[in-house]
């Protein structure tokens, strides 16, 4: 059962990127103000993620890292909660668990006193008295340490830390509001005020330069297009000299989720027209907000790879975003 339980765990949760990811979503889920993540060589030695969200009482915890085990119940077909997941619910914690060394460790704010778990391997310890601050901390060492295939497949430190900063600072863009930090090996990489004003999300993540040369995006469906399906597109794009060699740079955003859609990166480069150097890409945070039934977020489940049913519609409409965004600043 064991063996079972972590070749299905080996499928679903690829990398360090894929872990903090799922942790990320639970502070967000738990109402977190502030999330803390520092990872130890590209999060293949360690994990942790620290929040100031709703917590977990004590006689909770043993549930939280059980299969199937959810509080979110009734969410599940939401696209809010649908996308880029690791598939299915209620199991990050119970599947993280069974690949690794986890500890959960949380004080409900309010509460007298906080407790933890540990899983070790699947094994799960018994829920102890810890001394913590109010929110949750999680703990993962030793990922993938009883799976040796699973380990080898990982990459060089360098390459797991990039994927881990991309699906950090992708969350740290989509959550203006949310103090969101990363440290690797003891150093800080960045840290947002978690203000609310995206810029200021932007110049945290990306510096100074990239800041500056952000232009807003604010489309909604006009008058020519009144039947488009897209509600609005919003966000901020690069002017079309600061660029870098990298897509990397073109976040996007459906209902708020953090995605990557080649229709949405497509359409902004079309934008751009001849305007960039040859393998030169933009910076783009874009927020596009659509009817959710349009979105099919099942491509890939490991994937945060979106489609659009209307996709045309959506191109069209990014497309003149970003246009109308370059246009409005001369550019
Ligand atoms: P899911 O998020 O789909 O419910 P998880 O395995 O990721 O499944 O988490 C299991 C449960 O543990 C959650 O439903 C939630 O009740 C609790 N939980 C996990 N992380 C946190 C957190 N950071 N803050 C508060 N509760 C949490
Ligand atoms: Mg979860």
């Amino acid at each position: 059962e064991r063996t079972v339980q972590r070749i299905a765990a080996g499928e679903v949760v690829e990398r360090p990127a894929s872990v903090v990811k799922e942790l990320i979503e639970n502070s967000l889920d738990a109402g977190a103000t502030r999330v803390a993540v520092s990872v130890e060589a590209g999060g293949t030695e360690g994990i942790r993620i620290r929040d100031d969200g709703v917590g977990i009482p004590a006689d909770q915890l043993e549930a939280a890292v059980a299969e199937h085990a959810t509080s979110k119940i009734g969410k599940i077909e939401d696209l809010d909660h649908g996308v880029g997941t690791l598939g299915f619910r209620g199991e990050a914690l119970y599947t993280v668990g069974a690949v690794s060394r986890l500890t959960v460790r949380s004080r409900p704010p309010g509460a007298d006193a906080g407790s933890e778990i540990t899983v070790e391997g699947g094994d799960v310890g018994d829920v102890r008295p810890a001394g913590c601050p109010e929110g949750t901390t999680v703990e993962v060492d030793g990922l993938f340490y009883n799976t040796p295939a699973r380990k080898k497949f990982l990459k060089r430190t360098a390459t797991e830390f990039d994927r881990v900063n991309a699906v950090v600072t992708g969350y740290a863009l989509a959550n203006p509001g949310v103090a969101v930090s990363l440290e690797h090996d003891g150093r800080e990489t960045f840290a947002t005020e978690g203000n609310g004003d995206l810029r200021s999300a932007v110049l945290a993540v990306y510096g100074r330069e990239v800041a500056d040369a952000m232009v807003d995006m604010e489309w909604e469906p006009g008058n020519s297009d009144t039947d488009s399906p897209v509600h609005s597109v919003t966000g901020l794009v690069s002017h079309p000299e600061t660029t870098r060699s990298s897509r990397e740079y073109l976040a996007t955003y459906v209902n708020g989720r953090y995605v990557t859609a080649g229709a949405l990166r497509d359409a902004v480069l079309d934008a751009y027209g001849g305007q960039l150097a040859p393998d030169r890409y933009p910076f783009a945070v874009l927020f596009v907000e659509v009817p959710p039934g349009d979105v099919d977020v099942n491509v890939h489940p490991r994937k945060l790879e979106v489609r659009f049913d209307e996709e045309p519609a959506v191109r069209a409409a990014v497309e003149e975003a970003v246009e109308a965004a370059l246009l409005d600043h001369g550019l």
